[in-house]
């Protein structure tokens, strides 16, 4: 297990057109690396043979020049996977790519469907046999039905039976259809290459990457269709009739900074909830320091709005990845020891300012805390650019336990005195929302308010598909 165990989700990307669409997929799911580092895979197609290449571990791990060579064909989809559904392992790598009655198609899946047991139990009480413990199976088996099949737009249809979060890329031996929930919970961007070849993916700094212009989000209920003939948009859900309920997580910590999620730029996002911080909750302070990397852009916005210096106070190691594994708790702890360095001669003495994007069990910055009293920091204000986070995620983030959330049941003051700081603030939920560039109605905040806007009729427990014992190697 990875030191730090709170668990990212998913990363897409596609792109249509291209004689090297293999690489510049892989190009874009390294960029995406961050929001899944358990598994990684691509399929290609050429017009009537997809091929597949799957692997544990990250993009460049997986990825060689002989595998990536293997991927023949001018379209390709991608993905990064953290498991949110389904335990992880390599038969839950995805793309997923099955033959159906009306060919191949690979599937690849950003998000949590919460119906997935139960339309699943309805397939096996038919005999159905299911390969995976993912619910992106339970996808593919809705799209096989020839109930479903005989529909004018079958996927259309399919989508309709599934709830929850999901942004999903379809690759046929000669299209890619990307389509997105009604609610827009997760991201995903359509890019235009040089040579007008289309590509998407869950963030923008993966176009960026390969030079794509960014041109549009896929809307929520659009299907998008990257073919011969361009791009084609149809609607499974008529636009305007489903309120967007994009993720505020998104925003807060998952996506990159230099990514455009939901039409605005992440990192001016990150610095304007610290300046709306540094407004709700200042104090009397020498200097301002960042939690690399995430606290970053809140600590600017922080020292911004309250004109306390910003100074360095950590040095980031950016060679303590995936390897430093550590079964132990004391060897988790120092592996958190060992990515952040402190330097002291910031600190000691000073009534320091520590900025961070969220708090989720709180170890992790009850580590660091003691690391700046170890330096001699006098006092010690922790400010999160986040509301408390006190319930669970059911739209495809993997949050630990509710039991596990230290906001869960304690309240500010008691969570101030678990990390040893002399005050502790969190931004409001009302200053998280006004510094959205959209509509505070149109974000999902359940995390931090309870507020549910998916009803949550079926909740699937990460682990409740694996009913039968299966290993693959
Ligand atoms: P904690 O003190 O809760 O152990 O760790 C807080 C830190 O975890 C913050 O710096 C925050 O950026 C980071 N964080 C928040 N959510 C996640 C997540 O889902 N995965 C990972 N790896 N880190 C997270
Ligand atoms: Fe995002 Fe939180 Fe809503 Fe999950 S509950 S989709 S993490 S805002
Ligand atoms: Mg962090």
């Amino acid at each position: 297990m990875n030191y730090s165990d709170k668990k990212e989700y998913c990363g897409l990307f596609g792109v249509y057109g291209r004689p090297d669409a293999a690489h510049l997929c892989y190009q874009g799911l390294y960029s995406l690396q961050h929001r899944g580092q358990e598994s990684a895979g691509i399929a290609a197609a050429d017009g009537q043979t997809i091929r597949t290449h799957t692997g544990m571990g990250l993009v460049g791990e997986v990825f060689d020049q002989g595998s990536l060579g293997q991927l023949a064909g001018n379209m390709a989809i991608g993905h990064v996977r953290y498991s949110t559904t389904g335990s992880s392992g390599l038969r839950n790598a995805q793309p997923l790519t099955v033959e159906y009655s009306r060919g191949p198609v690979s599937v690849a899946h950003n998000g949590n469907l919460i119906n997935a047991q139960l339309l699943r139990d309805e397939y096996e009480a038919y005999g159905h046999i299911f390969q995976t413990t993912s619910d992106t199976e339970v996808i593919v088996a809705l799209m096989a039905k020839p109930s479903h099949i005989a529909k004018g737009d079958p996927l259309g249809h399919v989508l309709n039976h599934i709830q929850g979060a999901y942004c999903l890329l379809f690759l046929y031996p000669d299209r890619i259809e990307a389509a997105r929930d009604p609610y827009g919970i997760r991201p995903l961007a359509i890019g235009r290459l040089a040579d007008g070849s289309y590509c998407v993916a869950s963030e923008t700094c993966a176009l960026t990457i390969v030079e794509a212009e960014y041109i549009r989000e896929v809307a929520p209920g659009e299907i998008v269709t990257l073919d011969a003939s361009g791009l084609h948009s149809r609607f499974f859900v008529k636009p305007g009739t489903v309120t967007p309920a994009h993720c505020s997580f998104e925003h807060v910590y998952f996506a990159d900074p230099s990514s455009s999620v939901f039409d605005e730029n992440v990192h001016h996002v990150r610095k304007r909830l610290g300046m709306r911080l540094g407004e709700e909750s200042p104090v009397d302070a020498d200097v301002v320091v960042a939690i690399p990397d995430s606290g970053r852009s809140a600590a600017m916005g922080y020292s911004a709005a309250s004109g306390v210096p910003l100074e360095r106070g950590f040095v980031r190691n950016h060679y303590i990845g995936r390897t430093f594994i550590q079964p132990t708790e004391k060897g988790r702890s120092d592996a958190v020891k060992m990515k952040l360095t402190v330097i002291r001669e910031s600190v000691d003495g000073k009534r320091v300012v520590v900025v961070d994007d969220s708090i989720v069990r709180g170890t992790t910055t009850r580590g660091k805390i003691q690391a700046l009293r170890s330096a001699g920091a006098r006092e010690i204000h922790m400010r999160v650019s986040c509301p408390p986070l006190r319930h669970p995620c059911f739209y495809g983030i993997d949050f630990p336990t509710q039991e596990e959330l230290i906001a869960h049941g304690r309240t500010v003051e008691e969570i101030s005195r678990f990390l040893g700081v002399d005050s502790l603030a969190y931004l409001s939920l009302e200053g998280m929302l006004a510094c959205f560039k959209g509509d505070p109605a149109h974000y999902c905040h359940a995390c931090w308010s309870g507020t549910y806007r998916i009803p949550v009729t079926y909740t699937v427990s990460k682990f409740s598909l694996e009913r039968h014992q299966m290993q693959m190697f």
